[in-house]
């Protein structure tokens, strides 16, 4: 059975993922306080309607309870944000995915058992600030407080050199997950694989193995 969707809030975050849970083939239930906002929904998602979630019956009503994941995607009325979200976790939804307009948000969010919760623009702020510091960084994951995934590309200081021959994870406490070049992917690539200048490493590790092995194996230009 497909997996049901249910986006709280239809600004800019909460539409685009509509928008995109659709696109992927999703069934997503689109709510908004707001009509005109319901309305722009209407042809994308499989049911838009008009509904305030800070009340427990509607939420009842639209039988939010028997969805696999429930998006709370209103911004400015924390109030509405943290009380929608306290219901459908009361309701017991089984995952619940919240946007924080700020740390005291976030922190409240978590207590009252959010499952997951984005701060869109500290996220992409964190993310783009490490793209620009380095051009050999191209993308940057944050997989918790201390782990991330980024995707580097190898420079001179790696080109010609095996992963057993720069030992990362030895030294550096680091995993070479893949690889990408001359058109191809290696999951899991093998130890005695050779990098290329050129080939895009995605790695996943501990933020301060991952600072080391950037200062010591990329080209830093
Ligand atoms: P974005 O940055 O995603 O555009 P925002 O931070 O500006 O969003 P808001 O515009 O405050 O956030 O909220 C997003 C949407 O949530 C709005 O369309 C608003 O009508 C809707 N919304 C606010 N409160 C409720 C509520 N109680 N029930 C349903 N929808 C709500």
């Amino acid at each position: 059975m497909k997996k049901q969707f249910a986006v709280i809030g239809l600004g800019r975050f909460g539409g685009s993922i509509c928008r995109t849970l659709s696109d992927l083939g999703a069934e997503v239930l689109a709510i908004d306080v707001d009509e005109d906002r319901v309305n722009e929904f209407t042809s994308i998602a499989t049911h838009a309607v008009i509904a305030d979630s800070t009340d427990e019956s509607v939420l009842k009503s639209l039988g939010l309870r028997n969805f696999d994941h429930v998006i709370v995607a209103i911004g400015d009325n924390i109030q509405a944000s943290i009380l929608t979200t306290l219901m459908l976790k009361e309701l017991g939804v089984k995952k619940v995915t919240a946007k924080a307009q700020n740390d005291y948000h976030e922190k409240v969010l978590r207590k009252i058992g959010a499952d997951h919760v984005i701060h869109p623009e500290r996220d992409m702020g964190m993310r783009i600030a490490r793209q620009i510091t380095s051009s050999s960084v191209l993308d940057y994951l944050e997989l918790s407080d201390k782990h991330s995934i980024i995707e580097v590309v190898a420079g001179r200081k790696m080109a010609g050199r095996s992963i057993s021959d720069l030992d990362v994870r030895a030294k550096y406490g680091v995993n070479i997950v893949a690889i990408k070049g001359d058109g191809r992917i290696s999951v899991s690539p093998r130890a005695d694989q050779i990098i290329q200048r050129g080939d895009i490493l995605i790695l996943i590790g501990a933020d301060e193995d991952i600072d080391r092995f950037k200062a010591q194996l990329l080209d830093n230009d």
